[in-house]
């Protein structure tokens, strides 16, 4: 008998804690800036607490759904992110300039150096799983070869972005040239339809499941053996 995929959950959104390092970075950059300008404080650097509870500072709700799921289905291998996306993005390629938002890539180099170590620490475990399920005989994308690894990311996104109201209540990602997620991705929104038949599900939508993210990486690198789904869910659901 063939043997069964591994099963593979992550929650790349799951947090919004701050490392205390890129804390005390803040602190540090701010009394330079003090000096520098001869005042007695300054606030320039920092992530404002609104951002940080808002969607921007993590998938709001994604950490929970990913503990039911873990719960549920005992996937072989979990894991999640600890700290928030506004510090280092574990869902973007280290090429992408995303990867650092707006209140970290300017930090000094040795803070940002330290934040891609956290980034790595974090692919590394991944990684360490899903190679350790596929040789590198399979790793190609020959249709042939068989599947090894189901891996569903579990993330969330904002009812509203930018005034656009957001027209689903799950969105399924995958890679639309890849036979293998084309029908898990059915399977999976065949069988959210039947336990809750007024959802409303689309495909690749809020994103493309091809964009830059962790899925991406994974596909290019063990080929057709890994299947990378992601899990979308509006936030409202949560609400
Ligand atoms: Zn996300």
């Amino acid at each position: 008998m063939m043997e069964e995929p591994a099963l593979m959950i992550t929650c790349e959104h799951a947090s919004n804690a701050l490392p205390d390092f890129v804390l005390r970075t803040f602190r540090d950059c701010n009394t330079q800036e003090a000096i520098r300008r001869g005042e007695e404080s300054c606030n320039i650097w920092g992530i404002p607490e609104d951002v940080l509870v808002s969607h921007r500072g993590y998938d709001i709700g994604a950490f929970k759904l990913f503990s039911n799921l873990v719960k549920r289905l005992k996937p072989d291998f979990n894991c999640s992110a600890i700290y928030s996306r506004l510090v280092v993005d574990m869902n973007r390629s280290p090429r992408n300039k995303t990867i650092f938002s707006e209140f970290t890539m300017h930090l000094p180099d040795n803070t940002k150096k330290r934040l891609l170590a956290l980034w790595q620490k974090y692919r590394d475990k991944i990684e360490k799983f899903v190679s350790g399920k596929i040789p590198e005989s399979l790793r190609t994308c020959d249709k042939e070869v068989p599947l090894k690894v189901i891996h569903l990311g579990i993330h969330s996104f904002t009812p509203v972005l930018n005034g656009n109201e957001r027209d689903a209540d799950v969105g399924i990602l995958y890679d639309s040239k890849r036979p293998a997620e084309i029908k898990l991705a059915e399977i999976l929104i065949k069988n959210i339809q039947e336990r809750e038949p007024t959802l409303r599900i689309r495909r690749n939508y809020p994103y493309l499941g091809k964009a830059d993210g962790l899925t991406t990486t994974l596909r290019n690198k063990y080929g057709s053996a890994y299947a990378g789904l992601e899990i979308e869910i509006n936030q409202k659901l949560f609400e």
